[in-house]
């Protein structure tokens, strides 16, 4: 059984992550998206409501668990038999980073390699950080996350 992980900060899930966990979930039996921290980055959503809103988002899969995961990454896939690490490419600038992470992950654990899906040119531009800023200002998000952070990020600012 092929077991990977996509993990990330996925704050929030955008349809690029969706995107490739489309074209990951042909590819892998079971699939764990993990939302894990990373210290470089201050979330907006706690990480309960990430997972809460991934696991709405991803409710059709159903090789997809959504899991949360406070820790080295290598060792989480240890814990859960899983071989490879599933990362999405955009642009060059993603590069220099990923490239990195993977060495490091490698470094750690050489029986976990990581696989990247290239984005779809649709949304090869978006990231979580662009989302939040349009809708912090009201912009159109509809073609760019799906309805249900649409609705959390509206909620949640208007607490
Ligand atoms: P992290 O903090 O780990 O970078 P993100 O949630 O920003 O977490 O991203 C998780 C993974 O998804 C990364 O590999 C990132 O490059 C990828 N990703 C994010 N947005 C897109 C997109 N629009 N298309 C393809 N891959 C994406």
């Amino acid at each position: 059984m092929k077991i990977a992980i996509y993990p990330g900060s996925f704050d929030p899930i955008t349809n690029g992550h969706i995107d490739i966990l489309n074209r990951a979930s042909t590819v892998f039996d079971k699939i764990y998206v993990t939302v894990l921290t990373n210290p470089k980055k201050e979330c907006f959503f706690t990480k309960e409501e990430r997972v809460e809103i991934i696991k709405e988002t991803v409710k059709d899969f159903d090789n997809i668990e959504v899991t949360f995961y406070d820790g080295l990454l290598v060792d989480y896939a240890e814990k859960v038999n899983a071989t490879t690490i599933i990362r999405g490419l955009r642009a060059v600038s993603d590069f220099e980073y990923e490239f990195q992470l993977a060495l490091t992950n490698r470094e750690l654990n050489d029986h976990v390699d990581t696989v990247f899906f290239m984005t779809s040119k649709d949304y090869s531009y978006l990231s979580s950080g662009l989302v939040k800023q349009l809708s912090n200002f009201n912009g159109n998000i509809s073609n760019l996350v799906p309805q249900i952070v649409q609705d959390k990020l509206k909620e949640k600012r208007e607490k």
